[in-house]
Order: C-alpha cells, then structure tokens, then sequence
C-alpha cells in the first residue's frame, strides 16, 4: 500500500504568528475588526519653527552637522535644519550605520516628541527616514494597534492591512435596513485602519464617528440575534408542564414555614408557577438582594415539580453554600416525605454510587449539590426542574455544560437562576432579551438596617477592642481576609494568622476559622458551631461570601476592604443584618486609595440597597466589566458600550425579529460573521 498522504513538513510557527493567535486574529476578519487604539500622523511635515514642546511631530530637514559626544555617556548629536529653524536630535544607543544614515547634507524625515532640552529644542530617539525632495508622504493615517509582547507594531499592521483586502465582507444585512447615515461595512473599516488625512481624530477617539457607529450596530445586531434566535429554539421545545397538585407538597410547604411570604415573594412565585405549568422550558432569572429569600421560593418551585411527579435539582457554586441549601429544605421538605439526594465533590465512593443510582432510577425527587450535579456520571430519571443559586457564579462553560446535559433528555427540563448581583432594569430588558426576570425588590419584615463604618487599618487595634465588647455582650461577628488574587496560600498565611491574633485577643471566647483549603467536613463542622452560636468569631476567606445565613451574627468586619470589588462587598455584609439585631459592618482598608477604591467604599457607606449598590457598581466599573464573563457573555462585546450607545442598542433590538423573519439566511450569515464559534458562549 502506497502512503496516503506525504509526511507535512512541521513549519514551525514565528514568535509574532504565535502571538496573534493568542489575540485571537486567527481568521481574515479578525483582523480586519482588530481595530486601531490610536493613530500616528504622518501625512503632514510640519515646520520646526512651528512645533510645540510635547507634541508629536513629523519635521523633515537636512543635517547640517552630526558628532559623537561623551557627556555622562556616549551619545550621537545631529542636528537637522529646515526653512523655519533647526532641531535636535539626540540618540543615546546607536549603530554605526545609523550614523553614517545621518551624515551631514543628508535630508531625513523625523518623527517623534519635541522636548524641551537643556541645549535647547530637541527629540530623543525620534523615528528617522532618509528621504530625498520628492519621497512621498502617507497618505492615509499611521494606525497604532491593541498589541503584544513579540508582536511589533510592523508585522501586524501588515498582517492586519492583508486580513482587511482578504476579508469578505461583503454587505450581508439588507440595504436600509440600517439605521441611517451609516457607511457599509468595508467603508466602515477601510476607514477606521485608514483615516485620511486631517480628519477629526476625536471622532474617531471617542468612537461617535460613523463608522465606528456602523461596527457596534453589526455587533449589537449579531447579540441580538442569536439571543433572540436562542429563544425562539427554546420555545419549539418541550418541557413537563407542572402543577401543583391540590392538598400536595406545595401546599404543605407553604403550611410548616415558619413565616408568610412577603408580597414580592408571592408575586415571584406566581411569575415561575406560571412558567411552570407551561409545556415549553421556562429560562428565568430570579434576582433579589441578599437576604430578601430567594431559597423559600426555589423549595416552593421544587415542590411544584415535585407535586407533578418530577425531579428537581438544585446547584450551587460552593459545597458550604450547598450544605446550607441542604440542610434548610432537609428541615422543610423531609419531615414532608420529600426524598433527597446530595451531590457534591465530596460525596464519594458508596455513598456517592447510593446517590447517583437514586438520581438515576428517580427515588431521589431533589438532588442538591455543586457543579458535581452536572457531570457526565449523574444522570437523572425524571428532571423537571434545575435551579442554578448565585448563577454569575458559575462560568459561562459551566452552565452551557449544563444546558448542554439538560438538553441530551428527551423533555427539557425548566431552568430557574438565582442571583442577588442585579441587572440594572433598562439592561436586562434591552440586553437579555433570552432571559425573563423575576425580582424580589422588599426585604423580610422585621430587619434591621445594617450600619457601615470605613476605617483605616491603623485603627485595627481598637476594631479588634470593640469586637472584644460586642462578644462578651453575646454577639457574634464575622471577620473577612482578603483575597490576594496571586496566591491562595497567602490568602491562607493570612486568616490563620488573624485567627491565632484574635484567638489570643479574645481569650475565653471560642474563635473559628474557615477557608476554602479546608476539607468539606472540617468547613461544614466549623459552619455548623458557629450556625448553633457555640463560636463567637468565624475567621474566613470569602468562602462565606455567598448564601451563608446565620441570623445572629450581627457584627462584620472585612479587612483591606478595597481590595473587594463593590458586588463582592456587598454580598459579604449581606452575610449580616439578617435577624432582628442592629448590625455593624466595618470595613477597614490600606491606602493610598486609589479612586475607584474610594468610591467603592464610599457607596458601600451610603446606602444598603443591593439595586442602589449595582447602579454605582455599573458607573463606576462600566457595563462590560459589570457583567463580566460570568454573568452574561457581555464580554463579548468589544465595541458597543450598553450605556453609551443605547440608541443603536434600542435600533439593533428592532431589527433583530424582523430580519429573522423576512431573511434568516442573511441573519445567520450575520451572526456567523461577528460571533463565529463564539455564538455558543451566548446561549449560556
Ligand atoms: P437570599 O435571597 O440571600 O438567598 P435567604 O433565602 O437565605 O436569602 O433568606 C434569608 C433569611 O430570611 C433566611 O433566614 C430565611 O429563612 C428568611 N426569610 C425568607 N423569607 C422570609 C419571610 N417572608 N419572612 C421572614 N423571614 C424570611
Ligand atoms: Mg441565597
């Protein structure tokens, strides 16, 4: 037999290849849309004479004199002169070649930043071309790009300039269908890489040119889309619709609890059992500030479901958050008859196969646990409902993992989401447009408002005496570390030496300690003292951020506060303020502050409002940022700005249905173009 094919040869790839595919310029219209940061003007000379002290500058003159001097190190002098007056040039590092470039009588293009020098009017390392009278200018202008280490400024201007004549980028959406005034998508871009001469680079800098109006139209358009094409899919298919059943589960739960729902509480769950007993899969976000009691209305979902005879599973994104889940429907729904299963990493060997065969033959009619719920090993025999507590939590690959095994049974199931990170109004209405939002917007009766205070960490030593006062009075106090992004062991140094400082400051008084190092059971013992209030200090790293409910704890402190990102904080003094006494939370940083940081802890002073706290976190930090890739896939929008560009926003969102309608191949080619493979990540 003949070889099939010839060995290929293995080209190996350069440094610069291997970095633009580490930007992802992978394909022609990658990069064609890598647009410019910035632009350089080299379509004009400007006279010496008239060139300003830091600005940069192209000049064009002859050298009237070059030497080598040895000032504090050796250093080529040139000085160049033209009509206006003569300037400078001042080259620290130099090649011989470079000198005899510059030798006297030679005419040179410079460009580079006028300095002010102590000899006089100078340039420093400027960018110098020999030309002779008639070498010709640019005569677009000189794009600067988003760039990497081992990728020059040289090789992807060409690598772009070629991805741009290559890309096809024909007009795939209908004329006027745009909104107007706009060019078409290859003006738009041959533009932007090519400014021409003297155009108004602040247009172009602030993006409201038209033809950056035209890009973040295309990419608006292509969201919209798929979202939009993501749910109609989501609407052809099935799902078990569920009832409650009169004198069930449902009914009974409402009976043991030991309080009645607030009014929010009620409208929400009317708005998912309305979803619920539809046969298409519901998709929902149920958002409410912590504490407003989100988990009560997941147990009456689940208990709807199973009322109907189906499954529910519940996920969460920490075990310590899962056990809390855990044990407070195990106390509702158990004594009820409910049977429930408990996934989590470290459920193992009998125990975890005992879990899964229940999941799997259907006896189990809740599965509580982590991600481990969604692994390939559990399957479910019935599942009817799924409900994913503090969603932005989980990844985007997660939770298309999730869908992705949720959809491989023949009905799917409902999905209901869980977050207290609000979406800002105008944004889930505009942007989500694959998402229902439920939110709880009133608190349990009965709180007290917590109180913030900001300190300076010099005054550590007198926090650390009044948590001394407030424990012997019987409170009981939450004390966070901070998350030092480079390194959980650090993280780690640092709570157990707070833990060991407080321990021996508070003597007589149990002080506990929780980290996520810790083996689930050592963290669930620690959870359950302090729960039960035979702990009076819980030392943690933010593993207690989310979910952890303990209605005595009344006093929170965070160390080095500004390290925090405002929704973070946030969640973290939720972890107080949840029964009747009044609550502290005080929040102690290391300056300097930089002034994001304090805005941050300025807004966390000023008000306790989870709606209030979002809407700052959403100016200060900006809608792409705020959403993060957790929360939405709004990553993926590199040009448009949510807030900003509102209108195009509002006009993408009009045209999205009808171009599905009237010409969805030219929609599917549209959103082929912008997302490609990415269109996935946005149905997650
Ligand atoms: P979150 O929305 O942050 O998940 P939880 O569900 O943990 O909030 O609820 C916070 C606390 O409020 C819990 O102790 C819960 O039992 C209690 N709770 C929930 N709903 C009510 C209510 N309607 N009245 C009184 N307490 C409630
Ligand atoms: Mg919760």
């Amino acid at each position: 037999m003949p070889e099939a094919k010839p060995p290929v040869p293995n080209k190996p790839k350069s440094a610069p290849q291997k970095a633009m595919e580490k930007l992802g310029l992978l394909r022609d219209i990658d990069l064609a849309l890598h647009l410019p940061l910035r632009y350089e003007d080299e379509t004009r000379i400007d006279p010496i004479a008239a060139a300003r002290e830091g600005q940069t500058v192209q000049i064009e003159g002859v050298v009237t004199e070059s030497r080598v001097e040895l000032r504090n190190r050796r250093q080529l002098l040139v000085t160049v002169e033209d009509a206006s007056g003569e300037l400078l040039l001042r080259f620290l590092n130099f090649y011989p070649s470079q000198q005899k470039q510059m030798a006297p009588g030679q005419r040179l293009r410079v460009r580079g930043e006028l300095r002010g020098g102590f000899f006089g009017r100078e340039m420093v390392h400027p960018t110098v071309k020999p030309v002779n009278e008639d070498t010709p200018l640019a005569t677009s202008l000189t794009p600067v790009y988003p760039a990497s280490a081992g990728l020059p400024q040289a090789y992807l201007r060409k690598a772009v300039a070629a991805g741009l004549a290559r890309a096809p980028l024909a007009e795939v959406l209908p004329v006027g269908s745009l909104p107007p005034g706009l060019p078409t998508l290859r003006e738009a871009l041959n533009f932007l890489h090519h400014p021409p001469p003297r155009v108004a680079l602040a247009t172009l800098e602030d993006h409201s040119h038209p033809a950056w109006q035209r890009l973040k139209f295309e990419e608006l358009l292509a969201q919209q889309i798929s979202q939009l094409r993501a749910r109609r899919e989501r609407a052809d298919l099935c799902a078990p619709a569920l009832r409650a059943a009169p004198g069930g589960l449902h009914e009974k739960l409402l009976a043991v609890l030991p309080f009645g729902l607030t009014r929010a509480q009620q409208r929400v769950c009317e708005e998912i059992a309305q979803d619920l007993a539809k046969p298409a899969p519901m998709h929902r976000l149920l958002q409410g500030d912590v504490g407003s009691g989100k988990t009560v209305v997941a147990a009456l979902a689940a208990a709807v479901a199973i009322d109907a005879g189906w499954q529910c599973a519940l996920m969460a994104p920490t075990e310590i958050l899962a056990e809390q889940h855990f044990r407070k429907l195990v106390q509702w729904l158990e004594p009820l008859g409910v049977k429930v299963a408990w996934l989590t990493g470290s459920v193992k060997g009998k125990t975890r196969q005992k879990m899964l065969d229940a999941a799997a033959d259907g006896s189990a009619q809740l599965v509580l646990g982590t991600h481990a719920v969604i692994e390939d090993k559990v399957q479910f025999a019935r599942l009817g409902l799924a409900i994913i507590d503090e969603q932005h939590r989980f990844g985007v690959a997660q939770r298309l993992a999730l869908r992705k095994k949720l959809a491989s049974q023949a009905l799917e199931p409902h999905l209901l989401m869980m977050s207290a990170t609000p979406i800002p109004r105008t944004l889930a209405m505009t942007y989500f447009a694959d998402l229902e939002v439920s939110t709880i917007d009133e608190l349990p009766p009965g709180r007290s408002p917590i109180v913030t205070k900001v300190f300076a960490d010099d005054k550590r030593a007198s926090v650390i005496a009044r948590i001394r006062d407030e424990v012997e009075k019987g409170a009981q106090v939450y004390w966070v570390c901070p998350l030092i992004e480079e390194s959980e062991a650090l993280d780690l140094k640092n709570a157990t030496e707070t833990h060991a400082e407080l321990t021996a400051h508070l003597s007589g008084h149990r002080v506990g300690l929780l980290h996520g190092r810790m083996p689930a059971a050592e963290k669930a013992a620690v959870m359950s003292l302090f729960s039960q209030n035979q702990m009076s200090v819980l030392v943690a790293t933010t593993v207690i951020e989310v979910g952890v409910d303990v209605p005595n704890a009344s006093l929170m402190v965070i160390e080095h506060a500004e390290r925090f990102g405002l929704a973070q904080l946030h969640q973290l003094r939720g972890r107080v303020g949840r029964g009747a006494k009044a609550s502290v939370c005080v929040l102690v940083y290391t300056g300097p502050l930089s002034p994001t940081g304090k805005d941050r802890l300025r807004a966390m002073a000023e008000t306790t409002d989870g709606f209030e706290i979002a809407r700052r976190d959403l100016e200060i930090r900006g809608p792409g940022e705020f959403m993060g890739a957790r929360q939405s896939g709004a990553e993926l929008l590199r040009f448009a700005d949510l807030q900003e560009d509102s209108a195009l926003l509002k006009a993408a969102r009009d045209l999205a249905p009808r171009l599905l309608e009237r010409d969805a191949g030219a929609a599917e080619r549209h959103v082929e173009r912008w997302l490609g493979t990415k269109a996935e990540f946005l149905k997650a």
